[in-house]
């Protein structure tokens, strides 16, 4: 049981729910900031403002999956204000309080590193990332299935990047009765890629490749599909960009060229937030217990 820590949870999304509930269960105490509009009966829990958290008291902070923007703002669905975590803020907060976040960029590292705060990103971790790339691909062909007005059976998919997200892609799209393409960088991937039965190519080699693609799925956080690749990719094609803002398209010169190009983030948290919230809610259990028990012997 987590009784007797204390965790404050600010702002997020639908996965947050899960997540507060199971921490709940747990008998965390836990003070829930920027999430004012969240309904529902969590024992244990309290609303409060960011000034109003006693902050030398805490044990982990909880922040939104894409953790905070340059300048600090998080997201939240659940109330009107953006909350903001800031130096002075997270100074008053004790050496051994444990800073959770799905990814991370330099704004939210550099902050945790100059306080000396250990920073947990949790989709740095395998098993989450690839347990969450299950509602990852369910999301991706619920919106191949929105944006086109043909089957995914028998249409020419192309994924790139093979990592965590690419691979469970390249699976369920080829099972799917997809023509896959899937790229890839590593030669041990493109010798797993074959191994699968799906076309492999270089990511370096794209341009050439995508003449004849109907969707193409991007999971590679670097521009990879820049104006060269834009310019072989048929018009009428799907672009679907599951990489981390800002994605690794070229949104201006796609939208010039005519091509429907959607940023898609957060995709487990819009299909499957029950499950998305669980994923997190189980390994930030098992890390508090691990904290908890190491403290206490
Ligand atoms: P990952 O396991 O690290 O895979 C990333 C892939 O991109 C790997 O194949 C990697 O190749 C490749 N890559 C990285 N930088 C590259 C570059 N400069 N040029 C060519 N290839 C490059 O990451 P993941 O867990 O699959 O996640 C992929 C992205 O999707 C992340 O940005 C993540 O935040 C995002 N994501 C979004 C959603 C959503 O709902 N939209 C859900 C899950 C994940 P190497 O292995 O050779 O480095």
């Amino acid at each position: 049981m987590l009784t007797g820590m204390k965790v404050a949870v600010i702002g997020g999304d639908a996965r947050q729910v899960e997540l507060i509930k199971n921490l709940c269960e747990w008998d965390a105490t836990l003070y829930l900031v920027s999430l004012d509009n969240l309904e529902g009966d969590f024992p244990g829990a309290q609303k409060v403002k960011m000034d109003e958290v006693p902050r030398d008291e805490l044990d982990a902070i909880v922040l939104p999956v894409p953790g905070t923007d340059d300048e600090g703002y998080m997201e939240t669905h659940f109330a009107d204000e953006s909350p903001r975590l800031t130096k002075t803020w997270l100074e008053g907060v004790k050496s051994s309080c444990l800073v959770f976040t799905g990814i991370t960029k330099d704004y939210l590292t550099n902050l945790c590193n100059e306080l000396h705060l250990k920073l947990i990103p949790l989709f740095d971790r395998n098993d989450v990332a690839i347990y969450n790339s299950i509602p990852t691909v369910e999301g991706t062909i619920m919106m191949a299935i929105q944006h086109t007005e043909f089957t995914i059976h028998n249409s020419n998919v192309t994924i790139v990047g093979f990592g965590r997200t690419g691979k469970s892609l390249a699976r369920s799209f080829h099972a799917l009765g997809a023509n896959v393409k899937a790229s890839a960088r590593k030669k041990e991937d493109l010798a797993r890629i074959f191994e699968m039965g799906i076309k492999p190519i270089h990511t370096n080699d794209l341009s050439k490749e995508v003449k004849d693609c109907h969707i193409l799925i991007n999971t590679v956080p670097s521009p990879v599909i820049n104006v060269k690749v834009l310019q072989n990719l048929p018009q009428h094609a799907l672009i679907i960009d599951l990489a981390s803002k800002p994605g690794g398209t070229d949104f201006r010169y796609a939208k010039k060229r005519g091509i429907n190009a959607i940023l898609a983030p957060g995709l487990p948290g819009i299909v499957a937030p029950n499950t998305a919230g669980n994923i997190l809610a189980t390994v930030i259990s098992q890390i508090l217990l691990e904290e908890k028990g190491e403290r206490s012997s």
